[in-house]
This record gives structure tokens, C-alpha cells and sequence, in this order.
């Protein structure tokens, strides 16, 4: 037995010479151990044509019996039909627009083609997705496909594999041995070896499982480091005595909620323990999370440290610093509002309080990942709409004090599956409850041909004192037709829709101040309509407002829509959204169907989560979460489950540099602790 390839390293370049080596580097595939984590990303199986199945995927390979070109009628494809046979049957191969395949596949020649099939007027036929001039004797089994770039033939790639799949021998398993006679998994090498070259089915889906299993238990493992580390720091602990409690809550012009008091308790027992706080707070638009992350930013002030509240959007931030300064406008506590575009003296003269401690809190925008802000003392990072900052802008934030405690805050629910997997189950509190005197918004789809309709119910509710959002959605605030569609749309809603009543028009060109002069004049009651860009998403809280309009709704994401509806529902009054929109897709109606039948934020995200798919619901890059090589949150959730358990059961007796090496071999050195 040749043992050369195992003395090699799983991190060793690969080395591809000739031809096909740009195509492997354009896939990124540098490291041996990316080609081995390059899996398949379908089979297709190894049949006789008189074992075919409609819509299977399927191998199948013949003699070449006729090669020709044709031209379809209406468009002007260009066809190539190669008629295959073996000794049960024959198989037509279809490709498009690849006229020189002709000359390749010669009559008499043992061909192989790859793809799905499909059985039309006693015929069957393939699109292929590869195919293969010198394939191998056939034997059933399934053939794994790749994802290929421009260059690469799926046989190739497959072959590079083949040749290192010894390697997977010496890729280390991250289970303990106690988990591993436990599960009784497939062992790491037979796993790799099954899930590129599988032998049958069940072998397959058990090569699979072992994999992905284990990628989410190093996750998981990797997670627990991470949070071991902030156990460590001890310096942060505060004292909080029910002096001090009381004082803080009689700032608030109202008693908390339930779920509010159940929040304060949980970030109490994080700021007065050692150790670092990391805390997910969800809740939904207008459940009083800014209330609560300024309840534990004025403990931690009492005990001598400063707080940063950062928004994404400049509406946001102006909000919070409106509601906060109102809050304690009674006490000594200073708070100041940092933006971009700020005048170079007064930002200065803001810095140099900053950097003395005498300014408290400091909201703001992204500004405040600017390296001329400079703390005295920081000690809480609050970030509001979390998922709207990046791993980077989030350690830039927290890079300002001493580690400080971190409260990340979401109005955009994660299931709980997937929070409880970023953050564990300890790290994440929920506010599940409105503050009293909210009624439920009714929702309501309106078709265009219904429209006039439902402006003269909304001129109804106006004159009896409502106010209006109108919301018209802007794919890119730059793009200046798109703006200039917001414009025309307000002037026409002003001058031909309403003209008996006072509108006015934000959109995200306009400069800070202007906006939030326009916003005010709508919240004081001199405007009865706000025409808006997304800009109202986050921030605007007007309670008198009780009727939204959307345009285009079918644009909108589900948690958009929602997060845009919770804009309304906050005054006496019984508030009302409208959805304008002819959707055009099954997908867009499933999602304006949806928001009509519910209200609740988590229910609304776990559809959403289905709809879309997790990546495009967080997205890895803001998640902190590496690409993963085999596991898919989507699909996966029973493994993920399965492996967070065992996690914190095995965790303690895991070689702590072990995980440290796994998650860098799969990863990548750049990758560092998962840190989300
Ligand atoms: P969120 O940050 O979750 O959107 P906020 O903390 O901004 O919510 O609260 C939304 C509105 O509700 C604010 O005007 C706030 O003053 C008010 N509010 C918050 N908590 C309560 C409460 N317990 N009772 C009454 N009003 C509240
Ligand atoms: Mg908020």
C-alpha cells in the first residue's frame, strides 16, 4: 500500500497543471481540503435507458447511434440531438446552442451523458448537464455532479477528487470518542468517500448526515469558545441595589410591560455577573426595546460607565435621541446625537466631552464607527436593528472600549432555531408583548382595479383626524428615475388624489434635516400625509397615525411589510394598512396573503424564513457565520438540534485546540473565532 498521499498536508495548495487549473482557481478551490469540501451538488444515477424514470437524474451511457444539428422553428436556437443507445433502449440528448458537439460525438462511439430525463410521445430524452467521451465500464451506482466553472468538465473535477480522497483519512474528527461510539456515525473518511463516490443511496444519505452533523457540531463547539472567553472577563460586573433600580425606572412616563420587566431582569443578571454580556433582544416593531436597552445603559452609567447606541438609518437615531433625551430630560444624565456631516467645531467640541466622560450616551449613525470617536469609559455597545451591521462595523463599535457588554437589538425575529444556534438559548430574551392601548392593524390587499375604492375610505378616516403614511418603494435610493417616480407619485397624490388635504414628501436624497423637518411638521399634526421612501421602516413614531398605504406591496419583503406596518397600530385609533399591487409572481401573492392573515413579528418570520431561505434571510456575511461546507440551515435543523445538544453535554471534554484547528482547516486562516 502506497501511504506517500496521507504524509501530505490537507492544507497543501493543489496542484492543477495545464488546461483546466484557471477553471479550479476561479472556484476558489486552493487547499486540498476546499476540493474535498467541494461536494457534489447533485447525483445523478447510473441506469440502463430501460430503467429510466420521468424526471429522473440520471447516467446513462450507450453508443452514439446519429449526431445532427437542427434550428428550432420560432427562436433561432440552435439544436444539436445525439440518439444514444444500450442494449434495453435509446435515449435522446438535446443541447442548445453547442453546434460543434456534432463532430464529437462520432457514431459507434461509448459515450456517457448526465442530467435530468424525461419521457415524451414513447421517446425518452435528456438535457445534459455533462457528458463524458471515455467513460468507465458501467456499473450502477449514483455519479456525482458539481458545481464547475467555465473550462472544467464534470469528469475532471471528479477525477481530481478521486485522486485525493485518500486524503480525508487524515481530515481530524472534532467528536469525542465517547459522542462517536454513541452516534455510531459514519467515520470521516468513509463519509467523504461516500458522499462523492457513492455507492448506493442509503450509503449516501448516511455519508451526509455523519458530514454535516459534524460541521454543525464544530459550529456549535466554536460558538462555545467564543462565549468561554467572555465568561473570562470579569472586569465588567456591576452593582445594582434596588436603590438604584428604582431611581432608573422612574424615568420611564410608563410602567413596563411584563415581558419589558422579564428583559430588565435577564440584562440585570448579565451586567451584575462576571463576564462579558452578549445579548440578542428581539421583539417586534414598537414593543419597547429601545426602553429597555436605555434601562440597562442608565445602570451601567450609575456604576461610572459610558453607552453607545448605534442606529442604521439617520431617522433612527433621531428618533431614539428625541425619546431618550425626552426620558431624562429631568436629570443630569447627558446624551448627544452623533451624525455624518456633523460641522468639524461642534463634532470636535462633542469628541473632546466624549473623551472625557461627560457625555453619557452617545447615539448616532454608522458616525460612530469613525476613529475620531474616542471613549472615556464605554461599557455598553447597543445596536439597534443588529442585522443591518456587519461583523466588522460590529467589532469597530466594540473596539472603542474594553471589551464592553453588547446589546444587539431586532425587530426582524430570528426563528428561534436559528438565534438559539448564533447566540445559544441563555443569550437571547424576547419581548412578546405590546405595551397596553395597541390594537391590531387590519391588513388588506387592494387591486388596482379597486383602488379608487379604497381612497375614498382613506379620505374618510383623514377627515375623521387620521393621518396617512403613503409608501412607495425605492429598490436604490441613488437610482434617480426611481426617485423621481417617488416625486411624480406625491405630486399626484397631492394635486389630483387629496387635494383637500396637506402632503408632504421624505425620501432618503433629502438632506437629515430636511427629512426631519417634513417628519415633525407630520408628527405635530400640520401634515395629514406623508409621502415616504423606505426611509419610515425604521424610526418615525407617530401614534396618530393609523392608516399606511403601500405601493408596489409585491416589492416588498414579508418582515419589510411587516416592520413598515408596525409604523401604524400605536394610537387609540384603529389603524389600517392597505397593500396596493397586481403581483405577478405565485410567490408575491403568497407573501401579500400572508401579511393579511399575520400579525404576529415571529410567526411572520418563520414564513419569511421558509420563503426565502436562511441565507438570504440573515445572511452569512452579517451573521458571522462561515460559508458552511455541507450542513444547510434550511434543511437541516433536526442535525443542528441534534448537535447543539451535544454540544453542551460533551463540550468540557473537547480538546479546546482541536476545535481551534478544525475550524481553521475548513474555514480558512482568515476566519477567526465565530463572533457574531
Ligand atoms: P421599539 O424600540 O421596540 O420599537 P420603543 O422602545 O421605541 O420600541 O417603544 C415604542 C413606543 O412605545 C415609544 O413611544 C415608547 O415610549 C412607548 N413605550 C415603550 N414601552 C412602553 C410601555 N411599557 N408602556 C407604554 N408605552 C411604552
Ligand atoms: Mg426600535
Amino acid at each position: 500500500m502506497d501511504l506517500t498521499p496521507l504524509t501530505e498536508s490537507l492544507d497543501d495548495a493543489v496542484r492543477v497543471v495545464g488546461r483546466v487549473a484557471p477553471a479550479i482557481s476561479r472556484l476558489k478551490l486552493k487547499r486540498v481540503i476546499d476540493l474535498l469540501n467541494h461536494f457534489p451538488r447533485a447525483y445523478n444515477q447510473r441506469v440502463g435507458i430501460a430503467a429510466l424514470k420521468p424526471g429522473m437524474y440520471a447516467s446513462v451511457t450507450g453508443q452514439v447511434l446519429s449526431a445532427e444539428n437542427k434550428a428550432t422553428k420560432r427562436r433561432r436556437m440552435k439544436l444539436t440531438e445525439i440518439v444514444i443507445g444500450d442494449e434495453s433502449g435509446t435515449l435522446k440528448g438535446v443541447f442548445f446552442n453547442q453546434p460543434w458537439l456534432t463532430g464529437r460525438f462520432k457514431p459507434g462511439m461509448k459515450v456517457r451523458l448526465s442530467g435530468p430525463v424525461d419521457y415524451a410521445y414513447g421517446a425518452w430524452s435528456m438535457k445534459p448537464s455533462s457528458f463524458d467521451l471515455n467513460p468507465p465500464p458501467f456499473t450502477p451506482g449514483l455519479e456525482p455532479e458539481y458545481a464547475l466553472s467555465e473550462g472544467l468538465a464534470n469528469d475532471d473535477l471528479a477525477d481530481f477528487v478521486r485522486k485525493l480522497i485518500d486524503r480525508a483519512a487524515i481530515i481530524p474528527d472534532p467528536l469525542p470518542e465517547a459522542l462517536r461510539d454513541q452516534l455510531r456515525l459514519m467515520p470521516i473518511a468513509e463519509a467523504y468517500r461516500q458522499v462523492h463516490f457513492p455507492e448506493h443511496g442509503k450509503a449516501l444519505d448516511a455519508g451526509r448526515l455523519a458530514l454535516k452533523y459534524r460541521e454543525f457540531f464544530l459550529l456549535q463547539m466554536g460558538l462555545r469558545l467564543r462565549r468561554r472567553s467572555e465568561a473570562e472577563d470579569t472586569e465588567l460586573a456591576i452593582t445594582i441595589g434596588d436603590d438604584l433600580r428604582e431611581r432608573a425606572i422612574k424615568y420611564f412616563p410608563f410602567e413596563f410591560t411584563k415581558a419589558q420587566q422579564r428583559v430588565c431582569a435577564e440584562l440585570e443578571q448579565d451586567l451584575s455577573t462576571p463576564g462579558r454580556m452578549h445579548r440578542l433582544l428581539q421583539g417586534d416593531v414598537g414593543s419597547g426595546k429601545t426602553a429597555v436597552a436605555l434601562y440597562a445603559a442608565l445602570l451601567m452609567l450609575d456604576n461610572g460607565y459610558q453607552c453607545a447606541i448605534i442606529a442604521p438609518t439617520e431617522v433612527l437615531a433621531r428618533q431614539h435621541y428625541a425619546n431618550i433625551s425626552n426620558y431624562l430630560k429631568a436629570t443630569r444624565v447627558r446624551v448627544e446625537l452623533l451624525l455624518g456631516g456633523m460641522k468639524k467645531t461642534a463634532r470636535d467640541a462633542m469628541m473632546a466631552d466624549l473623551a472625557d466622560g461627560r457625555i453619557h450616551i452617545l447615539i448616532g449613525t454608522h458616525a460612530l464607527l469613525e476613529d475620531y470617536v474616542q471613549f472615556k469609559r464605554l461599557g455598553l455597545c447597543v445596536f439597534d436593528e443588529q442585522h443591518k451591521f456587519g461583523v466588522n462595523q460590529r467589532a469597530a463599535l466594540r473596539a472603542k472600549g474594553n471589551r464592553p457588554h453588547i446589546l444587539a437589538m431586532s425587530a426582524t425575529p430570528i426563528p428561534r432555531t436559528l438565534s438559539m444556534t448564533l447566540y445559544g438559548a441563555l443569550d437571547v430574551s424576547i419581548i412578546d408583548e405590546l405595551p397596553p392601548g395597541r390594537t391590531p392593524v387590519v391588513t388588506e390587499w387592494v387591486q388596482r382595479s379597486r383602488e379608487s375604492a379604497a381612497y375614498e375610505r382613506i379620505r374618510a378616516e383623514l377627515k375623521d383626524g387620521g393621518r396617512a403614511y403613503f409608501v412607495y418603494p425605492l429598490v436604490s435610493d441613488s437610482d434617480k428615475l426611481e426617485l423621481k417616480s417617488a416625486i411624480t407619485y406625491a405630486e399626484e397624490l397631492k394635486n389630483d388624489v387629496f387635494p383637500e388635504f396637506r402632503v408632504g414628501l421624505v425620501h432618503g436624497q433629502m438632506p437629515g434635516e430636511e427629512k426631519e423637518a417634513v417628519v415633525q411638521r407630520f408628527r405635530n399634526g400640520e401634515l395629514d400625509i406623508l409621502a415616504a421612501t423606505v426611509v419610515v421602516e425604521v424610526g418615525v413614531d407617530v401614534p396618530e397615525a393609523s392608516i399606511m398605504v403601500i405601493e408596489n406591496a409585491e416589492r416588498f419583503g414579508l418582515s419589510q411589510l411587516h416592520q413598515l406596518r408596525g409604523r401604524v397600530g400605536r394610537g387609540r385609533k384603529q389603524s389600517y394598512l392597505f397593500l396596493f399591487g397586481d403581483p405577478k409572481s405565485g410567490e408575491a401573492v403568497d407573501r401579500l396573503t400572508a401579511i393579511c392573515r399575520i400579525n404576529d413579528g415571529f410567526k411572520i418570520a418563520e414564513v419569511d424564513l421558509k420563503m426565502r431561505g436562511f441565507g438570504d434571510f440573515v445572511g452569512t456575511r452579517q451573521s458571522g457565520l462561515p460559508k458552511l461546507a455541507i450542513g444547510d440551515f434550511d434543511a437541516d435543523f433536526e442535525a443542528l438540534n441534534r448537535a447543539r445538544t451535544d454540544a453542551s453535554r460533551f463540550g468540557p471534554s473537547v480538546d479546546e485546540s482541536l476545535i481551534r484547528m478544525c475550524l481553521e482547516l475548513h474555514y480558512g486562516r482568515k476566519y477567526r473565532l465565530l463572533d457574531v
